[in-house]
């Protein structure tokens, strides 16, 4: 039976994918969220969907204890990873958000501290290096990176952020693209030498 609390969460999710695919921060069947509904029970973003156009149903039910059901996200050994190695972690927002990416590219991270929302919201950014979606390396990888700060940008790919509920994840996606924004529009002001 569907309780309350799950149901709630549902609609979240939908809801976060709505606003992550209208932010640009997703393309297409991009990206993927997740959250904890109770003691070692999740919800995920399903394989292949476009996570802007979810319904609630669309979201699949995951023991932590199982390994991740087939029509889940290709990137559910990554959220496991997480979600076994953090206690504190209740839900995790993965986007390919285009400024982080850029910066990415030139060798750069975001710096939380051209920021007070930078500073508040991702005070440690780590980077995971590049490895193929959906592998046990990269899953390890996020795991290691979400112990220590709670955002990651991962190489050639895009970003993984922690939180206490999705909301909090995706203000944390926010920022880093906000952040990366603005350490390109800097840099394009700048005169090479
Ligand atoms: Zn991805």
């Amino acid at each position: 039976m569907t309780t309350w609390t799950e149901a709630l969460r549902r609609a979240e999710l939908v809801a976060a994918g709505a606003v992550l695919a209208r932010r640009g921060l997703i393309r297409g069947r991009e990206g993927n969220l997740s959250c904890r509904i109770g003691d070692g029970v999740l919800l995920l973003t399903p394989r292949g969907a476009d996570k802007g156009r979810l319904v609630a149903t669309d979201l699949v039910l995951c023991d932590l204890e199982d390994s991740p059901p087939a029509e889940a996200s290709t990137e559910a050994p990554a959220h496991f990873a997480v979600y076994r190695a953090c206690p504190d972690v209740r839900a995790l927002a993965h986007a390919h958000p285009p400024g982080v990416l850029a910066l990415a590219a030139l060798g750069r991270l975001p710096d939380p501290n051209a920021l007070e929302e930078g500073l508040a919201l991702v005070p440690r950014i780590e980077r995971v290096g590049a490895a193929a979606p959906g592998s046990p390396e990269l899953a390890a990888a996020c795991a290691r990176a979400l112990r220590r700060a709670p955002a990651a940008v991962l190489a050639r790919h895009g970003v993984l952020c922690g939180g206490a509920d999705i909301w909090q994840a995706l203000e944390r996606v926010e920022a880093l693209e906000l952040l990366a924004g603005l350490a390109l529009a800097a840099a394009e002001r700048t005169v090479a030498i």
